[in-house]
């Protein structure tokens, strides 16, 4: 069953605000993760479901503000953050020239302001029933596949997906093309999203990054539009079928 969906305004989409989201029942989390109403209440569902498969599905990263999306990016701009590779590789970041490390960044993390955790309708999930006491998930690719401590959560995530049963969530980030890598983590709620993904203005985003103190503004801001298509602004295409038509509804996409 899916709740009636409240669109969030500008400056929420941005990050800016997060009074589109409320806290997670701390039982589907581990730590505070706030999410959309909306997207909670089907998680809450796929959770019951998961646990007839044995696993306890675990929400660990939902909503992101503006301000804390700002401080992984600069920190990974500054050498601070670690900093990886498609292969998950440690890279250098003080080693790459400015167009270069801007994409390297993108790879893993979301432009401040453009990112889906900041909809509430995003977030990565683990499996706690898999979680070995003290140790904590890296949210690596390798922990999803075959051997890695979340393998059967993947399988389950993986066949739900294909098969459409998974209450409006789909895999934004599938590895495919040129654009953001491959995350098994990273769950969307359809309906929530596509509306968001939508109504994401550019001119205002722009605005907004000139003043923010973001590192590397310089090099994102010129070709900010081309980064947006590749990294953020995923299309209709990547959505489930039935959610596709929100995108014609904002007259975008
Ligand atoms: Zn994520």
């Amino acid at each position: 069953m899916m709740s009636p969906v409240v669109i969030p305004s500008i400056d929420e989409l941005l990050g800016l605000r997060g009074t589109h989201v409320a806290r997670l029942d701390p039982e589907a989390s581990i730590g505070e993760v706030s999410l959309h109403p909306a997207a909670a209440a089907a998680i809450m569902s796929l959770r019951a479901e998961g646990s007839r498969a044995g696993l306890d599905l675990r929400v660990v990263s939902g909503y992101r503000s503006f301000a804390r999306q700002l401080q992984i990016w600069n920190g990974k701009a500054r050498g601070e953050r670690t900093l990886l590779d498609d292969a998950e590789n440690e890279l250098d970041a003080t080693a790459l020239a400015p167009d270069a490390l801007v994409l390297a960044i993108l790879r893993w993390s979301a432009l401040p302001g453009a990112s889906r955790h900041h909809w509430g309708s995003d977030f990565d999930v683990v499996d706690a029933a898999a979680m070995p006491p003290g140790v904590s998930p890296g949210l690596r690719v390798a922990e999803y596949e075959e051997g890695g401590m979340f393998a059967r959560l993947g399988c389950w995530l993986e066949l739900g997906l294909r098969e459409g049963t998974m209450h409006g969530f789909f895999r934004p980030y599938q590895g495919l093309g040129a654009g953001v890598a491959g995350e098994p983590w990273h769950l969307s709620y359809a309906p929530v999203a596509a509306y968001c993904e939508a109504a994401l203005d550019v001119a205002r985003l722009r605005e907004l990054l000139a003043g923010s103190g973001l590192v590397l503004w310089d090099a994102v801001e010129t070709s900010l539009e081309l980064l947006l298509q590749r990294f953020s602004l995923l299309g209709a295409d990547s959505y489930p079928l039935a959610f596709r038509p929100l995108f014609d509804r904002r007259g975008s996409a």
